[in-house]
Protein backbone atom coordinates (compact mmCIF):
# COMPACT_ATOMS: atom_id res chain seq x y z
CA UNK A 1 0.00 0.00 0.00
CA UNK A 2 1.56 3.89 -1.22
CA UNK A 3 1.86 5.65 2.06
CA UNK A 4 1.87 9.37 2.78
CA UNK A 5 4.33 9.68 5.53
CA UNK A 6 3.85 12.26 7.87
CA UNK A 7 6.83 13.86 9.58
CA UNK A 8 5.93 17.23 12.32
CA UNK A 9 9.40 19.12 13.13
CA UNK A 10 10.34 17.16 15.86
CA UNK A 11 10.48 13.84 14.11
CA UNK A 12 13.60 14.26 12.21
CA UNK A 13 15.44 10.80 12.52
CA UNK A 14 16.15 8.43 9.66
CA UNK A 15 16.20 5.31 12.12
CA UNK A 16 12.59 6.21 14.90
CA UNK A 17 9.49 6.78 14.27
CA UNK A 18 7.81 6.41 10.98
CA UNK A 19 10.26 7.10 8.67
CA UNK A 20 12.21 3.56 10.28
CA UNK A 21 10.60 1.68 7.62
CA UNK A 22 10.35 3.77 5.54
CA UNK A 23 11.18 2.84 1.63
CA UNK A 24 11.79 5.20 -0.83
CA UNK A 25 9.59 3.12 -3.72
CA UNK A 26 6.33 3.19 -2.15
CA UNK A 27 6.05 6.19 0.89
CA UNK A 28 6.30 9.57 0.07
CA UNK A 29 7.43 11.97 2.62
CA UNK A 30 5.57 15.33 3.54
CA UNK A 31 6.05 18.15 5.66
CA UNK A 32 3.94 21.05 7.08
CA UNK A 33 5.42 24.46 7.88
CA UNK A 34 2.38 26.52 8.35
CA UNK A 35 2.15 29.68 8.83
CA UNK A 36 0.61 29.23 12.35
CA UNK A 37 3.57 28.11 13.88
CA UNK A 38 5.38 30.76 12.54
CA UNK A 39 3.58 34.14 13.44
CA UNK A 40 1.27 32.69 16.22
CA UNK A 41 3.05 34.00 19.12
CA UNK A 42 6.24 36.51 19.74
CA UNK A 43 8.76 33.54 19.12
CA UNK A 44 12.39 34.14 19.38
CA UNK A 45 13.53 34.37 15.93
CA UNK A 46 16.16 31.85 16.74
CA UNK A 47 14.53 29.16 17.63
CA UNK A 48 12.05 29.50 14.61
CA UNK A 49 15.46 29.85 12.63
CA UNK A 50 16.64 26.04 14.33
CA UNK A 51 13.55 24.32 13.67
CA UNK A 52 12.77 25.77 9.58
CA UNK A 53 16.49 24.99 8.73
CA UNK A 54 16.85 21.78 10.83
CA UNK A 55 13.36 20.52 9.00
CA UNK A 56 14.32 21.87 5.49
CA UNK A 57 17.94 20.19 5.56
CA UNK A 58 16.10 16.95 6.50
CA UNK A 59 13.59 17.14 3.38
CA UNK A 60 16.84 17.42 1.26
CA UNK A 61 18.29 14.50 2.85
CA UNK A 62 15.50 12.33 2.13
CA UNK A 63 14.73 13.87 -1.16
CA UNK A 64 18.71 12.98 -1.94
CA UNK A 65 17.92 9.33 -0.44
CA UNK A 66 15.12 9.28 -3.48
CA UNK A 67 11.93 9.98 -1.43
CA UNK A 68 9.58 11.61 -3.14
CA UNK A 69 9.14 14.75 -0.83
CA UNK A 70 6.43 17.42 -0.85
CA UNK A 71 8.06 20.53 1.67
CA UNK A 72 4.21 22.04 1.74
CA UNK A 73 3.69 25.98 3.36
CA UNK A 74 0.48 26.45 4.30
CA UNK A 75 -1.95 28.34 6.48
CA UNK A 76 -2.24 25.52 9.02
CA UNK A 77 -1.11 22.09 9.61
CA UNK A 78 -4.41 20.48 8.58
CA UNK A 79 -4.77 22.95 5.60
CA UNK A 80 -1.04 21.57 4.71
CA UNK A 81 -1.84 17.93 4.99
CA UNK A 82 -5.21 18.83 2.97
CA UNK A 83 -2.91 19.66 0.21
CA UNK A 84 -0.69 16.62 0.11
CA UNK A 85 -3.84 14.35 0.49
CA UNK A 86 -5.06 15.86 -2.67
CA UNK A 87 -2.42 16.16 -4.85
CA UNK A 88 -1.55 12.16 -3.79
CA UNK A 89 -4.79 10.49 -3.51
CA UNK A 90 -5.98 6.75 -2.51
CA UNK A 91 -2.92 6.76 -0.10
CA UNK A 92 -3.06 6.38 3.82
CA UNK A 93 -1.10 8.57 6.15
CA UNK A 94 0.62 7.92 8.82
CA UNK A 95 3.12 9.99 11.39
CA UNK A 96 4.49 8.93 14.80
CA UNK A 97 2.64 9.64 17.60
CA UNK A 98 2.72 13.58 18.02
CA UNK A 99 3.89 14.84 21.14
CA UNK A 100 1.58 17.12 22.54
CA UNK A 101 -2.19 16.56 23.27
CA UNK A 102 -2.79 18.94 20.80
CA UNK A 103 -1.33 17.69 17.95
CA UNK A 104 -2.26 14.39 18.52
CA UNK A 105 -5.87 15.35 18.52
CA UNK A 106 -5.74 17.91 16.08
CA UNK A 107 -4.03 14.58 13.76
CA UNK A 108 -6.19 11.79 15.07
CA UNK A 109 -9.40 13.69 14.45
CA UNK A 110 -7.55 14.21 10.51
CA UNK A 111 -7.60 10.39 10.22
CA UNK A 112 -3.93 10.13 10.49
CA UNK A 113 -2.65 6.78 11.53
CA UNK A 114 -0.11 6.41 14.02
CA UNK A 115 2.91 4.54 14.83
CA UNK A 116 4.49 4.34 18.35
CA UNK A 117 6.97 7.25 18.94
CA UNK A 118 9.84 5.32 20.14
CA UNK A 119 12.14 9.04 19.97
CA UNK A 120 12.35 8.27 24.14
CA UNK A 121 14.08 5.37 25.59
CA UNK A 122 10.57 4.91 27.81
CA UNK A 123 7.74 4.07 26.30
CA UNK A 124 4.54 5.75 27.37
CA UNK A 125 2.52 3.03 28.67
CA UNK A 126 6.03 1.79 30.60
CA UNK A 127 6.02 5.15 32.23
CA UNK A 128 1.72 5.24 33.04
CA UNK A 129 2.62 2.34 34.67
CA UNK A 130 5.56 3.29 36.88
CA UNK A 131 3.50 6.13 37.72
CA UNK A 132 0.83 4.03 38.46
CA UNK A 133 2.49 2.46 41.20
CA UNK A 134 3.93 5.48 43.19
CA UNK A 135 3.04 7.35 46.23
CA UNK A 136 4.56 9.92 44.93
CA UNK A 137 6.77 10.72 41.81
CA UNK A 138 10.41 11.14 42.66
CA UNK A 139 12.43 11.42 40.20
CA UNK A 140 15.04 9.39 42.09
CA UNK A 141 12.85 6.07 42.19
CA UNK A 142 12.14 6.45 38.48
CA UNK A 143 16.18 7.09 37.66
CA UNK A 144 17.03 4.19 40.13
CA UNK A 145 14.46 2.04 38.08
CA UNK A 146 15.84 3.19 34.48
CA UNK A 147 19.29 2.55 35.30
CA UNK A 148 18.41 -1.27 36.30
CA UNK A 149 15.67 -1.60 32.93
CA UNK A 150 18.49 -0.15 30.49
CA UNK A 151 21.39 -1.68 32.26
CA UNK A 152 23.48 1.79 32.51
CA UNK A 153 26.10 2.43 35.15
CA UNK A 154 24.57 -0.77 37.14
CA UNK A 155 26.37 -3.80 37.75
CA UNK A 156 23.30 -5.70 38.60
CA UNK A 157 21.27 -4.21 41.12
CA UNK A 158 24.23 -2.26 42.27
CA UNK A 159 25.60 1.34 41.16
CA UNK A 160 28.91 1.93 39.35
CA UNK A 161 31.08 3.76 41.68
CA UNK A 162 29.01 3.09 44.73
CA UNK A 163 26.11 5.66 44.58
CA UNK A 164 23.47 6.20 42.44
CA UNK A 165 23.91 10.16 42.96
CA UNK A 166 26.92 11.92 43.00
CA UNK A 167 24.89 15.46 43.39
CA UNK A 168 26.70 16.30 46.54
CA UNK A 169 30.18 16.66 44.49
CA UNK A 170 28.13 18.32 41.51
CA UNK A 171 27.32 21.61 43.41
CA UNK A 172 30.75 23.66 43.00
CA UNK A 173 30.43 27.40 42.12
CA UNK A 174 32.10 28.94 39.46
CA UNK A 175 35.94 29.10 39.49
CA UNK A 176 37.38 32.51 39.15
CA UNK A 177 37.98 33.75 35.68
CA UNK A 178 36.96 30.23 34.62
CA UNK A 179 36.90 30.10 30.26
CA UNK A 180 37.27 27.00 29.44
CA UNK A 181 37.36 25.22 25.89
CA UNK A 182 35.35 27.50 23.08
CA UNK A 183 32.24 25.80 21.58
CA UNK A 184 31.77 24.72 18.20
CA UNK A 185 30.63 27.28 15.61
CA UNK A 186 28.22 25.92 12.82
CA UNK A 187 29.13 27.52 9.46
CA UNK A 188 25.97 28.29 7.64
CA UNK A 189 25.00 26.77 4.22
CA UNK A 190 22.30 28.06 1.65
CA UNK A 191 19.28 26.62 3.28
CA UNK A 192 19.81 28.63 6.16
CA UNK A 193 20.96 31.64 4.63
CA UNK A 194 17.36 30.82 2.99
CA UNK A 195 15.85 30.75 6.15
CA UNK A 196 17.93 33.61 7.64
CA UNK A 197 16.86 35.81 4.90
CA UNK A 198 12.97 34.51 5.56
CA UNK A 199 12.74 35.22 8.59
CA UNK A 200 14.67 38.65 8.20
CA UNK A 201 16.90 37.22 11.00
CA UNK A 202 20.86 37.45 11.38
CA UNK A 203 21.52 33.97 12.76
CA UNK A 204 24.19 32.81 15.16
CA UNK A 205 26.20 30.23 14.66
CA UNK A 206 25.86 28.18 17.95
CA UNK A 207 22.90 25.69 16.99
CA UNK A 208 23.56 23.11 13.98
CA UNK A 209 20.60 22.33 11.54
CA UNK A 210 21.69 19.15 10.04
CA UNK A 211 22.27 15.87 11.52
CA UNK A 212 25.92 16.24 10.72
CA UNK A 213 26.26 19.45 12.78
CA UNK A 214 24.60 17.76 15.70
CA UNK A 215 26.79 14.83 15.78
CA UNK A 216 29.52 17.18 15.57
CA UNK A 217 28.21 18.75 18.74
CA UNK A 218 28.04 15.57 20.63
CA UNK A 219 31.37 14.66 19.82
CA UNK A 220 32.36 18.31 21.26
CA UNK A 221 30.83 17.56 24.47
CA UNK A 222 32.27 14.13 24.95
CA UNK A 223 35.55 15.39 24.09
CA UNK A 224 35.97 18.57 25.88
CA UNK A 225 33.58 18.90 28.36
CA UNK A 226 31.82 15.67 29.64
CA UNK A 227 34.96 15.24 31.98
CA UNK A 228 34.03 18.68 33.59
CA UNK A 229 29.86 18.21 33.38
CA UNK A 230 29.36 17.13 36.56
CA UNK A 231 31.30 19.51 39.63
CA UNK A 232 30.18 22.34 37.50
CA UNK A 233 26.83 21.88 36.44
CA UNK A 234 24.97 24.09 38.97
CA UNK A 235 27.55 26.72 38.40
CA UNK A 236 26.71 30.17 36.54
CA UNK A 237 29.02 32.71 35.68
CA UNK A 238 28.79 36.09 33.41
CA UNK A 239 32.49 34.75 31.88
CA UNK A 240 31.12 31.38 30.35
CA UNK A 241 27.63 31.19 28.95
CA UNK A 242 27.47 27.47 29.16
CA UNK A 243 29.99 26.30 31.31
CA UNK A 244 30.14 22.63 30.22
CA UNK A 245 26.75 21.52 29.25
CA UNK A 246 26.34 19.64 26.28
CA UNK A 247 24.12 22.28 24.28
CA UNK A 248 21.97 19.33 22.89
CA UNK A 249 18.67 19.62 23.91
CA UNK A 250 17.48 21.21 20.53
CA UNK A 251 18.78 18.06 18.37
CA UNK A 252 17.07 15.78 20.93
CA UNK A 253 13.83 17.51 20.90
CA UNK A 254 13.91 17.86 17.20
CA UNK A 255 15.21 14.66 16.35
CA UNK A 256 18.20 15.20 15.11
CA UNK A 257 19.50 12.70 17.92
CA UNK A 258 18.27 10.20 19.62
CA UNK A 259 18.81 9.55 23.43
CA UNK A 260 20.08 6.28 22.82
CA UNK A 261 22.73 7.55 20.46
CA UNK A 262 23.97 10.53 23.06
CA UNK A 263 24.41 7.70 26.00
CA UNK A 264 25.87 5.18 24.13
CA UNK A 265 28.41 8.14 23.15
CA UNK A 266 28.31 9.14 26.83
CA UNK A 267 29.14 5.51 28.00
CA UNK A 268 31.82 4.55 25.34
CA UNK A 269 33.88 7.85 26.45
CA UNK A 270 33.48 6.52 30.33
CA UNK A 271 34.28 3.76 30.15
CA UNK A 272 37.57 4.66 27.41
CA UNK A 273 38.52 6.10 30.91
CA UNK A 274 38.73 9.62 32.12
CA UNK A 275 35.52 10.71 33.29
CA UNK A 276 34.82 10.85 36.74
CA UNK A 277 31.80 8.99 38.03
CA UNK A 278 30.21 11.99 39.51
CA UNK A 279 30.23 13.72 35.36
CA UNK A 280 29.13 10.27 33.96
CA UNK A 281 26.71 9.73 36.62
CA UNK A 282 25.14 13.60 36.36
CA UNK A 283 24.84 13.57 32.34
CA UNK A 284 23.55 9.71 32.22
CA UNK A 285 20.84 11.08 34.99
CA UNK A 286 19.85 14.24 32.86
CA UNK A 287 19.14 11.93 29.87
CA UNK A 288 17.97 8.56 31.45
CA UNK A 289 15.94 10.44 34.10
CA UNK A 290 14.83 13.71 33.91
CA UNK A 291 13.95 13.94 30.48
CA UNK A 292 12.55 10.41 30.59
CA UNK A 293 10.54 11.16 33.93
CA UNK A 294 8.92 15.07 32.63
CA UNK A 295 8.10 12.90 28.80
CA UNK A 296 6.17 10.65 31.27
CA UNK A 297 4.75 12.98 33.70
CA UNK A 298 3.53 15.43 30.78
CA UNK A 299 1.30 12.34 29.06
CA UNK A 300 0.34 10.75 32.41
CA UNK A 301 -0.48 14.36 33.83
CA UNK A 302 -2.65 14.86 31.20
CA UNK A 303 -3.93 18.28 29.26
CA UNK A 304 -5.37 20.18 32.04
CA UNK A 305 -2.34 20.28 33.93
CA UNK A 306 -0.73 22.95 32.07
CA UNK A 307 -3.72 25.00 33.59
CA UNK A 308 -3.20 24.51 37.24
CA UNK A 309 -2.49 27.40 39.67
CA UNK A 310 -2.75 26.72 43.15
CA UNK A 311 -0.92 29.42 44.44
CA UNK A 312 -3.10 31.48 43.20
CA UNK A 313 -0.78 33.45 41.51
CA UNK A 314 -2.50 36.26 39.31
CA UNK A 315 0.61 38.92 38.36
CA UNK A 316 1.09 39.56 34.65
CA UNK A 317 4.08 39.19 33.31
CA UNK A 318 7.01 41.27 34.68
CA UNK A 319 8.60 43.64 31.69
CA UNK A 320 11.99 42.35 32.78
CA UNK A 321 11.05 39.11 31.37
CA UNK A 322 10.94 40.80 27.37
CA UNK A 323 13.59 43.22 28.17
CA UNK A 324 16.48 43.02 29.95
CA UNK A 325 17.09 46.86 30.60
CA UNK A 326 14.29 46.93 32.77
CA UNK A 327 15.81 45.39 35.55
CA UNK A 328 19.01 46.31 37.61
CA UNK A 329 19.71 42.91 39.00
CA UNK A 330 22.70 41.83 37.55
CA UNK A 331 21.58 38.06 37.26
CA UNK A 332 18.14 38.50 35.81
CA UNK A 333 19.85 41.05 32.96
CA UNK A 334 22.64 39.19 31.90
CA UNK A 335 20.24 36.17 31.95
CA UNK A 336 17.60 37.73 29.69
CA UNK A 337 20.91 39.03 27.51
CA UNK A 338 21.89 35.47 26.99
CA UNK A 339 18.71 34.34 26.13
CA UNK A 340 18.15 36.85 23.38
CA UNK A 341 21.65 36.60 22.69
CA UNK A 342 21.24 32.66 21.64
CA UNK A 343 17.95 31.66 22.76
CA UNK A 344 19.50 29.12 25.53
CA UNK A 345 20.42 29.57 28.91
CA UNK A 346 21.08 26.43 31.16
CA UNK A 347 18.90 24.41 34.01
CA UNK A 348 19.81 26.68 36.90
CA UNK A 349 18.78 29.98 35.32
CA UNK A 350 15.82 28.47 34.01
CA UNK A 351 15.05 27.41 37.45
CA UNK A 352 16.56 29.36 40.40
CA UNK A 353 16.58 32.56 38.57
CA UNK A 354 13.52 32.64 36.06
CA UNK A 355 11.22 30.72 37.50
CA UNK A 356 12.20 31.17 40.86
CA UNK A 357 11.10 34.89 40.36
CA UNK A 358 8.24 34.25 38.96
CA UNK A 359 7.00 32.03 41.70
CA UNK A 360 8.25 34.32 44.21
CA UNK A 361 6.65 37.29 42.63
CA UNK A 362 3.32 35.18 42.03
CA UNK A 363 3.56 35.69 38.09
CA UNK A 364 0.88 34.16 36.60
CA UNK A 365 2.13 30.34 35.76
CA UNK A 366 0.30 30.49 32.30
CA UNK A 367 1.75 33.95 31.33
CA UNK A 368 5.32 32.48 32.72
CA UNK A 369 4.94 29.40 31.25
CA UNK A 370 4.06 31.07 27.44
CA UNK A 371 6.98 33.22 27.89
CA UNK A 372 9.25 30.45 28.61
CA UNK A 373 7.70 28.49 25.40
CA UNK A 374 8.58 31.94 22.83
CA UNK A 375 11.94 32.31 24.04
CA UNK A 376 13.69 28.58 23.88
CA UNK A 377 15.67 26.98 21.62
CA UNK A 378 14.83 23.60 22.83
CA UNK A 379 10.94 24.47 24.36
CA UNK A 380 8.33 21.82 23.20
CA UNK A 381 4.61 21.58 24.77
CA UNK A 382 5.88 17.87 26.78
CA UNK A 383 8.74 19.67 28.11
CA UNK A 384 7.87 22.83 29.41
CA UNK A 385 4.82 22.24 30.89
CA UNK A 386 6.03 20.11 33.47
CA UNK A 387 9.27 21.70 33.49
CA UNK A 388 7.24 25.02 34.49
CA UNK A 389 4.13 24.33 36.01
CA UNK A 390 5.28 21.03 38.32
CA UNK A 391 9.21 22.47 39.04
CA UNK A 392 9.69 25.88 38.46
CA UNK A 393 6.57 27.58 39.73
CA UNK A 394 5.04 24.98 42.20
CA UNK A 395 1.68 25.16 40.12
CA UNK A 396 0.61 21.89 41.05
CA UNK A 397 0.55 22.42 44.63
CA UNK A 398 3.18 19.39 44.64
CA UNK A 399 1.88 16.63 42.70
CA UNK A 400 5.16 16.21 40.73
CA UNK A 401 8.03 18.03 43.29
CA UNK A 402 7.50 17.89 46.85
CA UNK A 403 8.29 21.45 47.59
CA UNK A 404 9.03 24.70 45.79
CA UNK A 405 12.25 25.71 44.26
CA UNK A 406 11.83 29.18 46.13
CA UNK A 407 15.21 30.64 46.92
CA UNK A 408 17.23 33.99 48.26
CA UNK A 409 19.95 35.62 46.94
CA UNK A 410 22.28 33.37 49.18
CA UNK A 411 21.70 30.70 46.68
CA UNK A 412 22.44 33.17 43.59
CA UNK A 413 25.74 34.76 45.47
CA UNK A 414 27.03 31.09 45.99
CA UNK A 415 26.73 29.64 42.55
CA UNK A 416 27.38 32.41 40.75
CA UNK A 417 28.82 36.15 40.12
CA UNK A 418 26.31 37.45 39.49
CA UNK A 419 25.87 39.48 42.57
CA UNK A 420 29.81 41.00 42.32
CA UNK A 421 28.82 44.60 41.39
CA UNK A 422 25.09 43.93 41.66
CA UNK A 423 23.28 46.89 42.73
CA UNK A 424 21.69 44.87 45.23
CA UNK A 425 23.24 42.98 48.57
CA UNK A 426 22.46 39.59 48.76
CA UNK A 427 22.45 39.59 52.73
CA UNK A 428 19.89 42.11 52.79
CA UNK A 429 16.61 41.47 53.25
CA UNK A 430 14.78 44.86 53.59
CA UNK A 431 16.42 48.55 53.28
CA UNK A 432 17.07 50.02 49.16
CA UNK A 433 19.88 47.91 48.80
CA UNK A 434 18.59 44.79 49.61
CA UNK A 435 18.45 41.55 46.86
CA UNK A 436 14.96 41.31 45.44
CA UNK A 437 14.98 37.75 45.58
CA UNK A 438 16.24 37.72 49.34
CA UNK A 439 13.26 40.07 50.29
CA UNK A 440 10.61 38.22 47.99
CA UNK A 441 12.05 34.86 49.50
CA UNK A 442 10.58 35.48 52.64
CA UNK A 443 7.84 37.45 51.35
CA UNK A 444 6.57 34.50 49.67
CA UNK A 445 7.13 32.13 52.01
CA UNK A 446 4.57 34.24 54.57
CA UNK A 447 2.02 34.82 51.85
CA UNK A 448 1.84 30.77 51.54
CA UNK A 449 2.80 29.68 55.06
CA UNK A 450 -0.63 27.96 55.50
CA UNK A 451 -0.54 25.88 52.83
CA UNK A 452 3.05 24.80 52.94
CA UNK A 453 2.14 24.22 56.95
CA UNK A 454 1.99 20.50 56.77
CA UNK A 455 4.46 19.83 54.23
CA UNK A 456 7.47 18.61 56.38
CA UNK A 457 10.16 19.48 53.54
CA UNK A 458 9.08 23.27 54.36
CA UNK A 459 9.09 23.15 58.12
CA UNK A 460 13.15 24.16 58.06
CA UNK A 461 12.09 27.59 56.09
CA UNK A 462 8.78 27.73 58.03
CA UNK A 463 10.70 28.04 61.13
CA UNK A 464 12.91 30.42 59.83
CA UNK A 465 10.81 32.51 58.98
CA UNK A 466 9.03 32.32 62.18
CA UNK A 467 12.29 34.01 63.72
CA UNK A 468 12.16 36.75 61.67
CA UNK A 469 12.32 39.97 64.01
CA UNK A 470 11.34 42.34 60.73
CA UNK A 471 9.05 40.46 59.14
CA UNK A 472 6.46 43.92 58.86
CA UNK A 473 9.37 46.29 57.16
CA UNK A 474 10.10 43.19 55.08
CA UNK A 475 6.24 43.22 54.04
CA UNK A 476 6.71 46.81 53.23
CA UNK A 477 9.82 46.53 51.24
CA UNK A 478 8.26 43.57 49.77
CA UNK A 479 5.84 45.68 48.41
CA UNK A 480 8.16 48.66 47.06
CA UNK A 481 10.07 46.11 45.12
CA UNK A 482 7.00 44.10 43.58
CA UNK A 483 5.61 47.55 42.66
CA UNK A 484 9.30 48.63 41.14
CA UNK A 485 9.51 45.74 39.20
CA UNK A 486 6.32 46.22 37.48
CA UNK A 487 7.39 49.23 37.00
CA UNK A 488 10.49 48.00 35.65
CA UNK A 489 12.57 50.14 37.79
CA UNK A 490 13.85 47.45 40.37
C1 LIG B 1 11.90 25.75 34.23
C2 LIG B 1 12.64 24.84 33.28
C3 LIG B 1 12.29 24.81 31.95
C4 LIG B 1 12.93 23.92 31.08
N1 LIG B 1 12.52 23.88 29.78
C5 LIG B 1 13.09 23.00 28.93
C6 LIG B 1 12.67 22.92 27.59
O1 LIG B 1 11.77 23.63 27.14
N2 LIG B 1 13.28 22.02 26.77
C7 LIG B 1 14.27 21.19 27.22
O2 LIG B 1 14.77 20.39 26.46
N3 LIG B 1 14.68 21.26 28.49
C8 LIG B 1 14.13 22.13 29.36
N4 LIG B 1 14.57 22.20 30.64
C9 LIG B 1 15.60 21.28 31.10
C10 LIG B 1 17.05 21.79 30.96
O3 LIG B 1 17.15 23.09 31.49
C11 LIG B 1 17.50 21.80 29.52
O4 LIG B 1 17.24 20.55 28.93
C12 LIG B 1 19.00 22.06 29.40
O5 LIG B 1 19.32 23.28 30.01
C13 LIG B 1 19.41 22.04 27.95
O6 LIG B 1 20.77 22.30 27.81
P1 LIG B 1 21.81 21.12 27.56
O7 LIG B 1 21.41 20.33 26.39
O8 LIG B 1 23.17 21.72 27.55
O9 LIG B 1 21.60 20.24 28.86
P2 LIG B 1 22.57 19.37 29.75
O10 LIG B 1 22.70 20.03 31.06
O11 LIG B 1 23.82 19.06 29.02
O12 LIG B 1 21.71 18.04 29.98
C14 LIG B 1 21.67 17.01 29.02
C15 LIG B 1 20.27 16.75 28.55
O13 LIG B 1 19.45 16.31 29.60
C16 LIG B 1 18.09 16.61 29.31
N5 LIG B 1 17.48 17.25 30.49
C17 LIG B 1 18.10 17.67 31.59
N6 LIG B 1 17.21 18.15 32.48
C18 LIG B 1 16.00 18.03 31.91
C19 LIG B 1 14.68 18.35 32.33
N7 LIG B 1 14.42 18.91 33.51
N8 LIG B 1 13.69 18.12 31.48
C20 LIG B 1 13.91 17.56 30.27
N9 LIG B 1 15.14 17.24 29.83
C21 LIG B 1 16.16 17.46 30.65
C22 LIG B 1 18.10 17.54 28.10
O14 LIG B 1 17.70 16.81 26.98
C23 LIG B 1 19.54 17.95 27.98
O15 LIG B 1 19.93 18.18 26.65
C24 LIG B 1 13.94 23.08 31.55
C25 LIG B 1 14.31 23.14 32.89
C26 LIG B 1 13.67 24.00 33.75
C27 LIG B 1 14.06 24.00 35.19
Amino acid sequence: MKRIIYIPFDHLHRGFGALKEADPKNDLILFVESARMLGGRPWHKERLFFLLSSARHFAKALKDEGFTVEYIKAATTVEGLDAGVKKHKNRSIICAEPSSFRQYEALKNYGVEFVENDFFLTPRGLFSHWAGEQKNFLMENFYRAQRIRLDILVSGNKPTGGSWNFDKENRLPPPKNYVGPAYLEHKRDEIDKEVAKELDYAATTTWATTRKGALAQLKNFIDNHFAEFGPLEDAMTTENWAMHHSLLSPYLNNGLLHPSEVVAAALKAFEQGGIPIESAEGFIRQIIGWREYVHGMYWYLGPDYRNENQLGANRKLLPLFTDASATQMNCIKSTISDIDARSWVHHIPRLMLLSNLALITGTNPQAFLDWMREVFIDATEWVMVPNVIGMGVHADGGAMMTKPYAAGGAYISRMSNYCKGCRYNPKLRIGENACPFTTLYWDFLDRHKESFATNHRMSQQLFGLKRLSDLPELKERAREVLEGLEKGEI
